[in-house]
């Protein structure tokens, strides 16, 4: 039988191809041109009002960081909340600014516990770093309501979370900054890539100037531009490389045709999940909060006797995952090993089952079954 992987990404080739013909006919594929559609769509979809098209969400997080350290004048040490349960780039820019990673452990959700945000916050405290785990939107509000009466910075890791909708509004659109990954195996996948929105528009503006080493006009706009002294700029930061180019642009923006029709079909195969598993108390499911849409980028579940149910399920062809282990596991991080019980004991137990357009309805059968099996023999 097929093997069965956790992620497999679904390019409309065609489509796909015809927007990176247009790069390559115009000569452009750097940034500029494809990006600009691409942060135009992007507001558009999301209205996220300030949206910059960078290479990555862990660059897009990192220039998140910068900016509002710089703006609120924040010293090196200064400390940002964050979870344990997460991609490391979550927590490694916090590292890059010479900033504290202060862990806070996880709810039911697997998203940061408002109450333990409120136990670890000090008077260093500058930000907090929201995971949206899977696309879960958990107690973001009361989180985000906790920084606003501290003065804290909120930063929403939206990796997971392209299509995630709180009523009307998309994830993020009321964080100082929002975070997204187009990665290749997340939910609007090119090959690398990723958008960071701030909420103020001077940050915007700046955020472009330090995505591009800190030059302050980008070579697109100068093209566009008439006049003399065309080629002339002014550095005025030691910034990054990390903006985006025109050829992921290009895919993104076919990726974004589809993300809802995507993000439906997902939230369908975790309600085949769910019909499949739910009633099996040896499988604990991940609670979802009302009144909110999920991007569904992941369907997680907690078993015990983790390690060999992944193996059994492994040997009938199925290759799940995990997301994550516990960051406090790893030497960085291990100053804060032992303090957030609830992600280190979900970190032992989680399993991500496949999760991709490919699959069918019997896919999803063949997967539980899998796993029941497996639990059984464990
Ligand atoms: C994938 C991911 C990132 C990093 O995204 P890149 O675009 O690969 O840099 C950050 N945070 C989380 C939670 C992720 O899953």
């Amino acid at each position: 039988m097929e093997p069965i992987h956790l992620f497999s990404p679904a390019f409309r080739v065609e489509e796909a191809l015809a927007e990176v013909r247009e790069c390559l006919e115009k000569g452009w594929t750097g940034p500029g041109y494809k990006t600009a559609e691409f942060e135009d769509a992007w507001r558009q979809y999301s209205g996220l009002a300030h949206t910059h098209f960078v290479n990555s969400a862990t660059a897009g997080l990192h220039l998140a960081l910068r900016l509002l350290k710089e703006d609120g004048a924040w010293s090196e040490g200064d400390e940002v909340i964050t979870t344990p349960l997460t991609f490391v780039s979550t927590n490694h820019v916090i590292l890059y600014e010479r900033l504290k990673p202060v862990f806070a452990d996880v709810d039911e959700y697997l998203c940061l516990d408002p109450a333990s945000v409120a136990e670890r916050v000090s008077e260093r405290t500058r930000a907090v770093c929201f995971v949206g785990l899977g696309g879960n939107i958990g107690r973001y509000g009361k989180v985000l309501d906790f920084c606003r009466a501290r003065g804290l910075a909120m930063i929403l890791d939206g990796a997971h979370m392209a299509g995630t909708w709180i009523g009307s509004h998309h994830a993020g659109s009321d964080a100082d900054a929002a975070v997204f990954s187009f990665h290749a195996v997340k939910n609007l996948p090119t090959a690398d890539a990723g958008a960071v929105c701030f909420a103020r528009q001077d940050l915007d503006r700046s955020v472009r100037e330090w995505s591009w080493l800190g030059i302050d006009k980008d070579t697109y706009s100068r093209t566009l531009g008439a006049g003399p002294y065309r080629w002339k700029y002014n550095v005025e930061h030691v910034g990054f490389k990390y903006h985006g180019n025109s050829v992921m642009a290009a895919l993104g923006l076919v990726g974004l045709r589809y993300l809802e029709q995507d993000n439906t079909q997902r939230r369908e195969l975790a309600r085949w999940y769910d019909e499949e598993l739910t009633g099996d108390s040896r499988v604990a499911g991940i609670p979802q909060p009302e009144a909110f849409l999920s991007s569904r980028h992941l369907y997680q579940v907690l078993v015990e006797h983790r390690d060999e149910v992944m193996l059994g399920m492994n040997r009938q062809g199925i290759f799940p995952g995990v997301h994550y282990a516990d960051n406090t596991s790893y030497p960085m991080y291990s100053y804060a090993l032992g303090s957030c019980p609830r992600a280190q004991w979900a970190s032992e137990r989680l399993i991500s089952l496949p999760m991709h357009l490919r699959l069918t309805r019997s896919d999803v059968r063949r997967v539980a079954r899998a796993l029941t099996q497996s639990l059984g023999a464990s």
